[in-house]
């Protein structure tokens, strides 16, 4: 089969499109013949170089397409676990030690064919297209656990998204108005700005040319906001501190600017912010993240859709903030 495989890391010469041989199902298992994969801003760290990532692998967390075993369309639960820890047991698998993401950890979804265990397989109605159903896990079920679950967001309440266009950014858009919070989005272009005003963003801030920290001040009468989504790291954290209430939360899923911003532990402190880690999430977020999109009532936004070949023109889009929501890959 046809497939996108980084062999030693590096930058985008490092994607190879080679062929491989098919996969072979292991005991409860199923084939999914992959019609649509989703890139996600995960596929530039694992091609850059991750250490938890064992190469050759095979890139890609989200998939949707037919089940060999059983004829019906389903899209890919992205991670796996051990089952039996304590974390599993209690339903919260991405605490578990063995989590498996796919395309990070083991062989992804940018692939003609890809087997796992049964149960990741979960069927999606036909309202769904392949390449919408392959843009929702990953980024959906983050957002999820971002806003919802670890980010107690509440109707009353005001969040602040950093850089909305990406994929990320755009499901936690449509989750936050979903939860009746009022969102404030911010975006580099005035192109991406009104994309995001269309998406239902209540309040929307050009960050290249506006001052958030005076804005946000302003439209939140100097109280500031309640929850931060802040996956770009370096460039921002400084901004979400000073801009979250005092004690509000600023959630964390990324770093695509830095991982390692300077720190005055006091704004922590005494202004009482909690600062909340996340990542993924579990069966049941991803389930509750997926049925708005399986009922109609929020589609996934697709910035474009690629041939398999073209996958350094996905990551080159991505690493230049072009793309706004999801770039699909057709095996
Ligand atoms: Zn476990």
């Amino acid at each position: 089969m046809k497939a996108v495989r980084v062999s030693t890391p590096g930058g985008l010469e490092a994607l190879q499109v080679v062929e491989v041989p098919d996969p072979v199902p292991g005991p409860g298992e199923q084939t999914l013949e992959i019609r649509a994969a989703g890139v996600n801003h995960l596929d530039l760290w694992v091609r850059r170089g991750l250490p938890v990532a064992k190469y050759p692998i095979i890139l890609g967390s989200d998939a949707a397409g037919i089940v060999r075993e059983t004829g019906r369309r389903a899209v890919l639960s992205p991670a796996t676990s051990c089952g039996t820890c304590e974390f599993c047991a209690s339903g919260d698998k991405p605490l578990c030690v063995k989590y498996t993401i796919y395309g990070e950890h083991v062989n992804g979804t940018q692939a003609q064919f890809i087997c796992v265990p049964a149960e990741n397989l979960i069927p999606f109605p036909d309202t769904l297209s392949f390449e919408e159903a392959a843009a929702a896990p990953l980024v959906y079920l983050t957002a999820w656990r971002m806003l919802i679950t670890r980010g107690r967001l509440a109707p009353s309440e005001d969040v602040l998204i950093w850089s909305a266009g990406a994929g990320v950014g755009v499901a936690a858009l449509q989750l936050a108005k979903l939860a009746g919070a009022r969102v404030i989005a911010t975006a580099s272009t005035d192109e991406k700005c009104a994309k995001l005003r269309d998406l239902g963003a209540d309040f929307v801030l050009n960050h290249a040319r506006e001052d958030v920290v005076r804005r946000i001040r302003e439209l939140t009468s100097k109280r500031g906001v309640d929850v931060v989504i802040d996956y770009i790291g370096k460039d921002t954290w400084g901004r979400s501190v000073q801009i979250v209430r005092r004690g509000g939360r600023i959630v964390t899923c990324g770093a695509t600017s830095g991982h390692d911003p300077a720190e005055d532990l006091r704004q922590i402190f005494f202004r009482q912010i909690e600062v909340i880690g996340c990542t993924m999430g579990n069966n049941k977020e991803l389930t509750d993240a997926l049925r708005p999109i399986f009922e109609g009532r929020i589609r996934p936004v697709i910035d474009s859709v690629l041939p398999l070949s073209e996958v350094a023109a996905a990551h080159s889009r991505i690493e230049q903030r072009a793309a706004f929501g999801k770039i699909i890959l057709k095996p």
